[in-house]
């Protein structure tokens, strides 16, 4: 067996690492594969191009129902970011850990790391499958091969747990996102002659357009009163286009996303869009036959909504001591395909997502001791079959 370390020594190494997305993550992923192996079946799912590898982790019986602990092995990029100290080296200072993805979300993966010892030991009946995706930052682009070799495991996992920043909070749902690339080609031509010529800016700007009136109507659509706003929301992120104002401009490029309220008709509010884009598409070849506005999808996660009083949520509080209702999340994360998966679904880690993606992100040592505890009361449950604690309090817990 390997010798047990701290999860803050672990986080010391992994934050060591910069496992930028865009960038190979093989190096983080050895060190982790390094650290699980003395106490676990260490699975590689690598990408197609082989740049980018997927990390499951299993200890205990597979053909028993289990439970996931997922995270994400990339963080965001740091340039031009005004940090304090060396954002890929851990400092401590006041009880803090600094380092770039102490909260987002290398906190909970060394905790989890720092536990599997104690999971092992255990001789669990319920085993436990740690999931580390890559690419989550940009559209969690990396967890469909994970959730496909989880859901086809012997016996499907009865909860997942993701241990995105919640400040160890419970939390049950959030909204779904889809983003898109919008990409207007018109014609080129002199400005003293615009009707041989078709104008991508202005096609793009009236698709821009009439999303934004749609917009409007989402806010006065479905609500659901769990979220902040309650509604839909459709975002413009960037819209460019033309050089120079005595040329018609043959090209414009434009990204926006949904954000979607769990439970409502995202199908038809894709048609929605489809068919306004359409509509400018269709104008545009008026000009030129040539001409086109293509949509392409950047990424999509589905929506989150574990049931408030889902016997799940219970369980995973009775783990972390929270005794407050579930609540939800502003921010998008693996849990929604989890969850499509067919698999209870909760969010819980250390740390704090408003202190993610900026200068001096930190996470607390008390936070990481909380999520130490948890993963100790994990440890000390799963001697128990899974159905046992997590649909009620197991006799003798
Ligand atoms: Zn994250």
């Amino acid at each position: 067996m390997g010798k047990q370390v701290s999860s803050e020594e672990i986080l010391g190494k992994l934050i060591s690492i910069a496992s930028i997305t865009d960038t190979s993550n093989e190096e983080v992923v050895a060190a982790i594969a390094t650290i699980a192996a003395p106490f676990a079946r260490v699975r590689r799912l690598p990408n197609a191009g082989g740049e980018k590898t997927a990390l499951l982790i299993s200890i205990g019986p597979e053909d028993r129902p289990g439970i996931v602990l997922s995270a994400h092995t990339d963080v965001v990029a740091v340039a031009g970011q005004p940090w304090t100290s060396d954002p890929f080296r851990l400092a401590a200072r006041d009880g803090r850990l600094y380092g770039r993805g102490t909260s987002d979300m290398k906190g909970f993966v060394a905790c989890v790391l720092a536990a599997l010892p104690a999971f092992a030991a255990a001789d669990p009946q319920t085993p436990v499958h740690v999931a580390l995706s890559y690419d989550e930052e940009i559209g969690c682009k990396g967890a469909g091969d994970l959730v496909a070799a989880i859901a086809a495991l012997p016996a499907r996992p009865l909860l997942c747990i993701v241990g995105e920043p919640t400040g160890m909070k419970v939390k049950r749902a959030h909204k779904g996102k889809t983003g898109w690339r919008a990409t207007a080609l018109g014609r080129t031509g002199h400005s003293a002659l615009p009707h041989q010529a078709a104008n991508a800016v202005t096609a793009l700007a009236r698709f821009t357009a009439r999303l934004a009136d749609l917009a409007d109507e989402l806010k006065t659509g479905a609500q659901d009163s769990a979220f902040d706003p309650p509604y839909a929301t459709l975002h413009i992120g960037s819209l460019h286009g033309g050089g120079a104002l005595n040329v018609v401009p043959d090209q414009a490029v434009m990204e926006f996303e949904l954000r979607s309220i769990p439970g409502s008709d995202t199908a038809a509010l894709f048609r929605r869009i489809e068919a306004l884009a359409e509509e400018a598409r269709a104008a545009l070849r008026v000009q030129a036959p040539e001409a086109d506005l293509l949509l392409e999808e950047l990424s999509a996660y589905p929506a989150l909504a574990t049931a408030p009083d889902a016997p799940e949520a219970a369980a995973v509080a009775r783990l972390t001591g929270d005794n407050g209702a579930p609540g939800t999340i502003a921010f998008g994360t693996e849990a929604g395909l989890y969850a499509q998966a067919g698999i209870p679904t909760l969010v819980c880690g250390p740390g704090d997502i408003a202190r993610a993606h900026k200068a001096d992100e930190w996470v607390g040592r008390e936070e990481l001791a909380q999520c130490d505890a948890m993963l100790a009361r994990l440890a000390d449950i799963i001697r128990h079959p899974a159905a046992e604690w997590i649909r009620s309090e197991p006799r003798g817990a």
